[in-house]
């Protein structure tokens, strides 16, 4: 398996209103493969948003690294910057917003055509037909505006734009969040194509646990800033190993109870923690049913617990 993107250690911190400081993301290692879909899970306000922008260099680094195809994307200069601002494409949460009401289907979709002068005139406008048709739309809606499209249509739409320039690697930040649950899977089925079809690699960021579980190959769960558990999708639904994880999945409704485990609903007490001032040590502890002295005093390494199974609890130390 080839590594296409390698994230070290990565760290984003905000300063705020009186100098105080969000750490947004807090120390996040993961690698992503060439054509996996990668999905990371966590309640709103957990960083995933912010490792998705950092890495398409919407926001630089505090600390740590994030690497694609070898190269540490924040130090990027010239035509290498030119080839990776192609080379990786972001599909954003709200289709309402993310168009320009102001510009025709067909401009928004060449919008990257045109900045990397890949096509003009006829064979500009053909693309952008073929593009329509590939995902699910045609000619007639070339020269219209967002606003006369449905919010499925309108993701149609940013998933055109972001395919226009040939990506290899997309990160779609909850695309499917705004859009009506019959719709929902349509969209997700249109990824799973396109990905087949074109070999993409997907970052897929979302807090729906069952949607990203039909997506994903693997799947990493953020808790205040720190990604908490990695393994593959199957495995990790199956036999989660992090409290967090254990306590998100007994929320999950069981699709077929026949087979499955049965699971008992893990109730967390109180509320996330800020991240101006997270708790010492595992940040998780403040809500931690199964607590130690230690997870005070020791922030818990990241470590393979088992073969491709990662995870960051003091349960889990020899
Ligand atoms: Fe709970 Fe301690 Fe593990 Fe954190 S390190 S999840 S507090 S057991
Ligand atoms: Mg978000």
């Amino acid at each position: 398996k080839e590594v296409i993107l390698s994230v070290k250690n990565l760290k984003k911190h905000f300063v705020v209103g009186g100098g105080q400081v969000v750490q947004a993301v807090d120390g996040v290692t993961f690698d992503v493969y060439r054509g996996e879909t990668l999905g990371l899970v966590g309640e709103s306000g957990c960083g995933k948003s912010t490792i998705g922008r950092t890495l398409i260099r919407l926001y630089g680094v505090t600390d740590g690294s994030v690497e694609f195809k070898g190269k540490n994307v924040h130090e990027l200069k010239g035509q290498e910057l030119r080839a990776f601002n192609r080379q990786m494409q972001m599909i954003f949460q709200d289709p309402y917003a993310s168009l320009n009401p102001r510009m025709t289907v067909m401009d928004i979709i060449a919008e990257g055509i045109d900045i990397h002068g890949l096509a003009s005139g006829e064979e500009r406008r053909k693309r952008v037909i073929e593009l329509l048709k590939v995902v699910g739309l045609n000619e007639e809606h070339a020269d219209r505006f967002p606003h006369e499209f449905s919010g499925g249509q309108r993701q149609r739409i940013g998933i055109a734009r972001a395919l226009a320039v040939e990506p290899e690697f997309i990160i779609a930040d909850e695309p499917i969040s705004a859009l009506d649950v019959s719709i929902q899977a349509q969209v997700v089925n249109l990824m799973k194509k396109l990905q087949k079809e074109q070999g993409l690699t997907y970052l897929f960021i979302a807090h729906d646990l069952s949607m990203v579980k039909y997506i994903s190959d693997r799947v990493g769960v953020m808790y205040l800033g720190n990604l908490v558990e990695l393994a593959g999708s199957d495995e990790l639904y199956e036999n989660p190993l992090h409290p967090y994880t254990e306590a998100l999945l007994s929320a999950v409704p069981i699709p077929d109870p026949k087979t499955a485990k049965t699971r008992e609903r893990i109730i967390l007490e109180g509320d996330v923690p800020s991240p101006i001032n997270p708790p010492s040590g595992c940040r998780f502890r403040t809500r931690c049913p199964k607590a130690m002295e230690i997870c005070a005093k020791e922030i818990p390494q990241w470590k393979e617990a088992q073969p491709n199974h990662f995870v960051a609890c003091h349960l889990y130390n020899e």
